[in-house]
């Protein structure tokens, strides 16, 4: 009874997650082309036609971008709030509409709950999913938090969080003015340390694996991200902590009973 977190890629080219439970697969974001999509998922012996439904965070390009696209070529349920349905222009006929904090149940092993985060322009969600008792939440693009989505992610096994930029490298960065303020508005994305300081406020001695991602490629680093979140949250958290790259999948975590193992069914050929 294990349920796997396989990051396909994530940045501000595209993202989507697997999770995967003995009885489901399910996609996190599809913010991919069909061949992009394919290929990732076949590097972990898997095609489109696998995947049981997706659920879109927010209708931003990255993230719902390809969404649309799974109905079309391959017939994949899609479940949105409304307005990410309606700026997506998802099928009716394949699209469940979610309310926030409603717990949406897929198959008989996989329970998804979507908790609202603020994201500038956008009706953005996390989604919290639980699989035998246990939780793992993935939450992206958002410039700041509520005390609802502490209240959801705290002691979650795995978290994945997003880690978007530097703030010495943005503001020294080439962006322009309004787009720097943009990006590290409430509305906007977290830093490093901001997510640092959301880890801190969460991780409990349940969370044994944390990834961060959705990394910019002109305003971070890896090192720069991973060393500024373990100095908020090395007393804490003694867990795994990864970075998901633009370019996966690369890695899976595990939630559930058998979470010790160290051989992945799932584990990419590459
Ligand atoms: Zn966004
Ligand atoms: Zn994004």
């Amino acid at each position: 009874m294990t349920m796997t977190i396989t990051h396909l890629g994530t940045g501000s080219r595209g993202n989507s997650t697997l999770l995967e439970t003995p009885r489901a697969k399910v996609l996190i974001d599809q913010g991919f082309s069909g061949t992009q999509l394919a290929k990732r998922l076949a590097r972990l012996q898997l095609t489109p036609e696998d995947i049981d439904c997706v659920f879109i965070t927010h209708h931003h390009g990255d993230h719902g971008g390809g969404a649309k696209l799974v109905q079309t070529k391959w017939n994949i349920p899609v479940l949105a709030n409304e307005r990410t349905a309606l700026e997506l222009d998802l099928v009716p006929e394949l699209t469940t509409h979610f309310e926030a904090l409603d717990l949406v149940r897929v198959g008989e092993d996989l329970a998804v709950l979507p908790v609202p985060v603020p994201h500038a322009g956008s009706d953005n969600v996390a989604f919290v999913a639980s699989h035998g008792g246990e939780r793992a939440a993935i939450i992206t693009d958002l410039g700041s938090w509520t005390d609802e989505l502490i209240a959801h992610v705290r002691g979650c096994e795995h978290i994945s969080i997003e880690s978007n930029y530097d703030h010495n490298k943005l503001m020294h960065g080439p962006y322009p003015y309004s787009l720097k303020d943009r990006i590290s508005g409430r509305g906007g994305h977290l830093s490093n340390q901001q997510t640092g300081e959301f880890l801190a406020e969460v991780c409990t001695e349940q969370t044994r694996s944390i990834t961060l991602t959705h990394l910019s490629e002109k305003n971070n680093a890896p090192h720069i991200a991973e060393s500024t979140v373990l100095y908020y949250i090395d007393e804490i958290f003694t867990g795994d902590l990864r970075i998901s790259a633009q370019n996966g999948p690369d890695f899976s975590h595990y939630i559930g009973q058998e979470a010790t193992e160290t051989t992945a069914p799932n584990k990419p050929l590459k």
